[in-house]
Order: structure tokens, then sequence, then C-alpha cells
């Protein structure tokens, strides 16, 4: 374990980085790509965390943030991830995120996974690099009209998951159900039916489709201009077969161990970030370059913004 030098309001990268290093899988990653620019940067770092050693690693990030001034850890997290993944890839150009598909038949969500697994199996392994295979998810939603039973599904895969907040939720658990779980939307919600042509009820089922072997959570603090404090009760492990649709191409364990995260501190306008790490079966708080041990029962998780899981072996 070792600390990372501040050089001027760079907390917010410095916290995702310990939770990075502190994932195995993710740095051999990095040591078998040093011949890219930012794996090397970020190798050398790992290797003697140097100032000289962190700003050059800074100057990837010159033409896209202003540094210097406060940035959002999560930001960083799917700009560095997408910026190793681009230096990577096979295929230059990808730009899908979201996609659309609409059926007829509330039968048809087994086609929908075939033509998932097709495309997972062929277009985006051209697309392929470390980083999806560590990082990616896809996620499903299904939205099944109570009227005419037309489906229409969309699919949204990326590094991190977003998680919305449930007000007054207590643990994690909670908030996972809230995420991903089977809904009706009542025609208040206004679901739009595109064969009734009308606003009608609707279930609404969303899961995973594939999941990744780092399991990397944001949860949503800071929405409508102003931040949400909860103080969650967060697991060490976790299963997720829950959340995982049936008829996935997932076959593997889905037991997760928590790794890391990162908390702010502050406000919207303002604010601080240090990691919590999970090194060895004990727990350090990074501060910047100052990192110590604690106890775990004095862990407290309020104010925790981004979560690293790991798949257990
Ligand atoms: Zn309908």
């Amino acid at each position: 374990m070792f600390g990372l030098i501040n050089i001027g309001n760079t907390c917010f990268a410095n916290a995702v980085l310990q939770c990075l290093f502190n994932i195995d899988i993710f740095v051999s990653q990095i040591k078998k790509h040093s011949n890219t620019k930012i794996s090397n940067d970020l190798l050398n770092i790992y290797n003697n965390n140097s100032y000289e050693n962190i700003i050059v690693f800074f100057n990837f990030l010159k033409n896209k943030l202003n540094l210097g001034e406060q940035h959002d850890s999560h930001e960083f997290l799917s700009l560095l991830l997408n910026s190793i993944h681009n230096e990577n890839k096979s295929f230059k150009q990808f730009s899908i995120r979201q996609h659309l598909i609409k059926s007829n038949n509330k039968n048809d969500e087994k086609n929908l996974f075939n033509f998932l697994n097709s495309l997972i199996n062929h277009y985006h392994k051209e697309h392929i690099s470390f980083i999806t295979s560590l990082f990616e998810n896809y996620i499903i939603t299904i939205n099944t009209c109570k009227s005419c039973n037309h489906s229409s599904f969309i699919y949204v895969y990326d590094n991190i998951v977003q998680l919305y907040l449930k007000p007054q939720s207590v643990n994690f658990t909670d908030i996972l159900n809230y995420n991903f779980n089977t809904t009706e939307l009542l025609s208040n919600n206004k679901y739009s039916c595109s064969n009734c042509k009308s606003f009608t009820n609707c279930d609404r089922n969303t899961k995973f489709f594939n999941i990744g072997e780092v399991l990397c959570f944001h949860l949503c603090l800071f929405t409508n201009n102003k931040k949400i404090n909860i103080n969650l009760e967060i697991p060490e492990n976790l299963n997720m077969n829950n959340y995982i649709f049936n008829n996935s191409i997932i076959k593997q364990n889905n037991l997760y161990s928590l790794s890391g995260i990162v908390f702010h501190s502050g406000s919207l306008n303002g604010g601080h970030y240090i990691a919590g790490i999970k090194h060895n079966n004990e727990w350090y708080i990074c501060d910047d370059s100052n990192v110590y041990k604690i106890n775990k029962n004095n862990l407290n998780f309020n104010n925790a913004y981004l979560l690293f899981y790991i798949r257990s072996k």
C-alpha cells in the first residue's frame, strides 16, 4: 500500500487509482499492455509513485479535463477506462451505447437473448479490449404492455453500473432491488405502447444480461443539483444471481467480494475524495499521500460513491 501525491485538486483521481491498483487482474493487464501509453503511465505510478510519474500520467487528461479544478471521480473513472479501451481495442469505431429493439410478442424474449448472444459473440468481439473483458456489463429493460402483450427491449452496456438511490434505503440490497426488478408502470407513468398507440399500463423488468469480472457501481449521489446523503450498509460479499436474466449467457458463479470504495465528503460544489481499500483482509483508508489501516468495525459507509466488487474465484 502506498499513498499518491495530490498535485492540485487531484483527490478525485487518486481515490479511483487506489481502487484500481488494488485489483490484481487489472494490474496484471496493464503490465501485459504496457506497450500502450496510458497503461504504461499507470504502471510507472504503480511501481514508483513519484511526483514525476504522476505528472506524466495526468498529461493524458489535459485536453479532457481542466486540471487544477475539482472533478468527479465517476467522470474520471469513465474517462480513464474508455481511454485505455480506445488504446487497446481491435476495431476503432464504435459508438452505440444503447439500442432499442421492438417486438410484437412477449415470447420474443428468447429471440432477444439469442440476438444479444450473437451480437456479443460476433460484432462486439471486434471491439473488445481488456477493459471490456474485465468491466463491461449488459443491462436489459423489457417493457411489456398489459393490454396487448407488445414488448420493447432496451439494452445498455457500460463499464460502470449506475444505481439510482431509493430514499430511506438502509442497505445496499434495497438499492439493487430498486434498480433491478419487475415493476408495474401505471398509465400515469406514461408508458407509450407503439402497438396500442396510447399510454398503457406495462410491466417493466430490468436485469443484467452479462456481468463483468469487476463490478463497478456508481451510486448517483448527485441529482437535481443537490447531493443526497445516505448511510448504507454495504456488504463485503454480494450474490448477483437475483439480478440476472435466466436466459442470460452468464453461467459461472456470480458471487462478488468488495475490494474498494471511493468516498465523497462535502457538497455538490466542493468536497474531498478518499478511498477505502480491502487488502489482504485488512481495510485501509487512502487519503492522497496518507494511507492508514482501519478496523473494519470503524469503517463508516456514509458518503460511499463508487464501489468496486471482484468476482470470487
Ligand atoms: Zn399495447
